[in-house]
């Protein structure tokens, strides 16, 4: 069964939407995704990029038919990874066995600690370790970073000031093109005026750092550089440019994703130190950048209390893939409206689309022939995905496709191809099972409530019934009445 199609994807760079074809001409796709700085424990709005980038690989995989090397960095080294890690020193890294007055194996200890929660809630929200090629840490790649400091200064683009190495965007400006990915009105353009910050202003303009000198206490490495020697460390952009050269060149490679909060400065500078120090016209064919998401309505933030984090929402009961499926529910370039009614809602969903797989393991009773020429009965749902990663329009399809195609009128052969194509799906959405149904141990107190409500029921007693209904949810259960019977089922988590 062939559920292979061509993957159109909105090129941020082009500002259109094209075709992907892989740039070396081979089967593979190069993708690179900037990831986490390794602090604290990443927020859901984070979260929604990992996923936005994991559904699109898959997408890549399953649909496109393609093998993709997907690297995701690490930073472990910025303003912020550096700020905490001293700040911690003190009180926590000597039991983490860290010694006293080390700054790099502070940082490394610190950062190790945050990279591993991190990969815990990737992978708790179903993003496979194994479909990453690799996941770099920034301070394992100092010596091509600096590499392509003096690469830069060498082509001319990037001046020593204050023991600290900077990008002169004027002098770049004037052979190439500044603002490719994100449009900047010329008057904010302030040449001439250094910004030091990893993260800065995206109204205007400025010289950014490369290498940065190191200050008191700071881990740092001797970058030699125009008969000096300047102890400092990279600048956080800098260190796409480099690792996404040493893990996945030759430029331009296929695919590049972020949040949009990427494309400027962080993308656009990623993009001028590699055509200004590696001398290529592109770091990536495609630059694709998933929207934001908001809490009931609002941007996320600590102080109007709707920032959370993956811990958090699962301590409220909410289940993983229930948060997965819930940030599958915008496309990825609209701004995504997350609230907790959301996920119930998605939980809802998810279950249906569960039961239908059930329904079919059951009718199927382990008769797995395919035909490898079988049209895909969920042709539609993957054309949906295809274009542009639509999952919201994929999803209506498959509820569609539920709608009208009731198990209970498939004969075994059709309901394992059926089956067979939403394994398929599964590798891409990753929120199912075909595992068998669980066998839920129902409590005898339930049954006889459940036994009560529908007799009462039957005699259109309906005080009586709702009396009942509350009842059993007070123990945690719920009735789904049916035309003949009823069948009981635990509440779902976070209802
Ligand atoms: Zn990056």
């Amino acid at each position: 069964m062939s559920t292979v199609h061509p993957i159109s994807l909105y090129n941020t760079l082009s500002r259109s939407v094209e075709t992907v074809t892989p740039v070396d001409g081979s089967q593979t796709i190069r993708m690179y995704s900037c990831g986490p700085t390794v602090y604290n424990v990443a927020h859901i709005g984070n979260m929604r990029a990992f996923v936005a980038a994991d559904v699109l690989q898959r997408v890549l995989r399953t649909v496109g038919g393609y093998e993709v090397r997907w690297v995701m960095n690490i930073t472990d080294i910025d303003d912020k990874t550096i700020r905490d890690s001293s700040e911690t020193s003190d009180c926590w890294l000597p039991a983490m066995g860290s010694r006293a007055g080390d700054a790099h194996g502070d940082l490394r200890t610190f950062t190790a600690y945050w990279m591993q929660e991190f990969l815990h809630d990737i992978q708790t929200l179903g993003i496979r370790q194994d479909h990453l090629a690799a996941l770099p840490r920034a301070t394992d790649y100092i010596q091509p970073m600096q590499q392509l400091v003096v690469d830069i200064f060498n082509a001319g683009y990037a001046y020593v000031s204050q023991g600290s190495v900077y990008f002169n965007v004027g002098a770049y400006a004037q052979q190439h093109a500044y603002g490719r990915l994100y449009t900047i009105d010329r008057e904010h353009f302030r040449e001439g005026v250094r910004i030091d910050a990893d993260e800065y202003d995206r109204e205007s303009v400025s010289d950014f750092v490369l290498w940065k000198a190191q200050k008191d206490g700071e881990p740092a490495w001797d970058l030699h550089i125009d008969g000096q020697v300047l102890p400092g460390r990279p600048g956080w952009h800098l260190e796409c440019s480099a690792m996404s050269h040493e893990l996945l060149s030759p430029f331009p490679i296929d695919i590049h994703t972020g949040g949009v909060d990427l494309r400027f400065p962080h993308h656009e500078d990623e993009l001028a130190q590699c055509c200004a120090g590696y001398h290529v016209p592109d770091q990536s064919h495609f630059w694709v950048h998933n929207e934001f998401l908001e809490v009931d309505g609002r941007k996320m933030s600590k102080s109007l209390g709707n920032y959370y984090t993956l811990r958090d929402l699962l301590d409220k009961g909410f289940d993983p893939l229930d948060i997965r499926f819930a940030l599958l529910s915008a496309h990825y370039r609209t701004v995504l409206n997350f609230t907790f009614e959301g996920v119930r809602a998605a939980a809802a969903a998810r279950r249906r689309v569960q039961e239908y797989i059930w329904d079919l393991v059951d009718r199927t009773d382990g008769y797995e022939v395919v035909d490898a020429d079988a049209p895909n009965p969920l042709q539609e749902v993957f054309q949906e995905l295809a274009n542009d990663v639509h999952t919201p329009k994929a999803l209506a399809a498959l509820h569609t496709f539920i709608n009208v195609h009731p198990v209970e009128e498939m004969d075994e052969h059709e309901a394992a191809r059926v089956l067979y194509a939403f394994g398929l799906l599964n590798s891409v959405v990753a929120v199912w099972t075909a595992q068998p149904r669980p066998e839920i141990e129902i409590p005898d107190d339930v049954l006889d409530l459940a036994d009560a409500r529908w007799e009462a029921r039957l005699a259109k007693n309906w005080a009586e019934a709702d009396r009942l209904r509350d009842a059993l949810a007070a123990l945690g259960w719920h009735m789904k009445d049916g035309k003949d019977g009823y069948d009981i089922l635990p509440l779902e988590p976070g209802t």
